[in-house]
């Protein structure tokens, strides 16, 4: 392998492995080494190479990105100043609208379907100079673990072909670390960032809720969704992310926040000294594999020698993480989905013989088997009877596993540090016959989706059989700056 250099140059076991970053990009760009044009056609020609096997896009957009490309082109030869993606090739989830483009969410319910305007985090990526290459692949409607629920064939690892990308932001996560985009967006409900960074080896970032606005999102599960970048350093997320973070009128739920200058502090370099890292004992217990217990000891080792102060707390919680989120995810997916009944979107049923056959024919034939589940679920979870016991309690558990983490964050720690993950990448169809079993493998994740928190997952290296794993790191409420500090001081090695 290369040897591995971090944005200044450092050699670094966890930097980087390609120079496919944001600031390189910038830099050939604005020198002339490059232009948009060659760094869009280079894209093109990888994803020609290697997406037939690998399946992360869904859809591309060639004449548009190239008209993109061309724009920033013309910047650089008229001398003018280059916003802070000039060039930047991007991938987008399929559950994020960009106009003119199909928007299907994984679903065959949205096949055709073709977006009437822009999600508001696409729109400010592509207005700070980002190049769209085309949407990217994903579980139907963003539920699941693995890509294996896309209703158009999985991702593949890049890593290891047999072995699956993480999901649900599969395609997005595959698409960066094949160097085939520089960065992606995907979506995070209870981990569908941050598990396939840590599955495909590239960076993950789960923004605080409220920190970018949903506005043209296709809604999964609304009170737990948020929308953030995959790429391939702690530097690059921190660049997507102050782009398109922000108050949006067109998102009640966007916080009014100020956005910090995320790389400006990561500039001044200050590194971890003095701050105080949390490593909670409920997230090292039984099912943790051995090699990502050990990434994530060596990450925190790397953290102690850069002057951190290493702390054990307890969140305990933790153990009710997952069946509060697949109850309150379900909850609010059986009504959001409700809008897909061939009426408004999409597929619409062929020679139903009545209007309520319709309906049921359209859901029927229009989703797959994970999303009825959930409809399911959710709809009895919700049903009269039954909500006290399931919905409402769930919702009480989630306001306990908040109070877990603020009662530590500030008084205690400053930022945790976890596994993504309990393993590395598991193989095509290892687990696609037992839901239980992939809902389990959200256990590390899930709590940052239910108290509203943000995360980070960061490359530590790889297990012996070369699968990447990588490592969480949470901060509180609007602590995104925080949780780049830690990141980049990881990245580092
Ligand atoms: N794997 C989780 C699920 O299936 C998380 C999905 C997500 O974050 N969108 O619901």
């Amino acid at each position: 392998m290369a040897e591995r250099y971090t944005q200044k140059g450092v050699p670094g076991p966890n930097a980087p492995e390609n120079t496919l970053t944001i600031p390189h990009l910038r830099a050939a760009i604005a020198s002339g080494a490059a232009s948009a044009g060659d760094v869009v056609g280079q894209c093109f020609r990888s994803i020609r190479e290697r997406d037939g096997e690998i399946h992360a896009f869904l859809s591309l957009c060639e004449e548009r990105a190239r008209e993109q490309a061309a724009r920033i082109d013309g910047m650089a030869a008229a001398g003018d100043a280059l916003p802070p993606l000039a060039g930047v090739p991007v991938g987008i989830k399929d559950v994020l609208m960009v106009a003119g483009l199909p928007a299907t969410a994984g679903s065959r319910v949205l096949e055709g379907y073709v977006a009437p305007y822009t999600a508001t985090a696409v729109r400010r990526l592509e207005e700070a100079g980002a190049v769209t290459l085309g949407k990217l692949n994903c579980d139907e409607f963003a539920m699941g673990s693995s890509n294996e629920n896309s209703a158009y064939g999985p991702t593949r690892n890049p890593h290891a072909p047999d072995h699956v990308p993480g999901g649900s932001s599969g395609g997005s996560a595959a698409a960066v670390a094949a160097g085939m985009a520089v960065a992606s967006l995907g979506t995070d409900t209870g981990g569908s960032i941050r598990q396939p960074a840590s599955f495909c080896g590239v960076v993950g970032l789960l923004p605080t809720y409220g920190r970018v606005s949903r506005y043209g999102l296709i809604a999964f599960a609304s009170s737990l969704d948020r929308i953030g970048p995959l790429t391939n350093s702690v530097r690059d997320a921190a660049t997507v992310l102050g782009v398109m973070a922000g108050e949006d009128p067109l998102d009640a739920t966007s916080s009014a926040q100020p956005v910090p200058d995320y790389c400006g502090l990561l500039e001044r370099e200050e590194g971890v000294n003095g701050l105080r890292i949390g490593v909670p004992a409920e997230y090292f217990g039984e099912g943790l594999d051995p090699e990502v217990r050990a990434a994530a000891e060596r990450a925190l080792d790397g953290l102690r020698e850069a002057g951190a102060e290493i702390k054990s707390l307890a969140l305990p919680h933790t153990r009710f993480a997952v069946p509060a989120y697949y109850l309150i995810a379900t909850a609010e997916a059986s009504a959001n989905l409700a809008r897909f009944d061939g009426v408004r979107y999409g597929y619409r049923a062929p020679h139903a013989a009545s209007l309520s056959g319709m309906y049921r024919e359209t859901r029927d034939g229009g989703f797959g088997a994970e999303v009825k589940r959930r409809i399911l679920l959710g709809t009895y979870a919700l049903s009269a009877g039954y909500y006290d016991a399931f919905y409402k309690k769930a919702q009480q558990v989630r306001r306990l596993l908040a109070e877990d983490f603020l009662r530590v964050f500030g008084a205690e720690v400053d930022a945790i540090v976890t596994p993504v993950a309990p393993t590395p990448a598991f193989k095509l169809g290892e687990k696609t016959e037992d839901p239980l079993a992939m809902y389990l493998a959200d256990i590390y994740t899930v709590t940052a989706s239910l108290a509203g928190i943000c995360g980070l997952s960061v490359p530590v290296g790889c297990s012996a059989a070369g699968l990447p794993i990588g490592v969480q790191v949470l901060g509180t409420h609007f602590d995104e700056e925080t949780v780049f500090r830690v990141g980049e001081a990881i990245e580092r090695g």
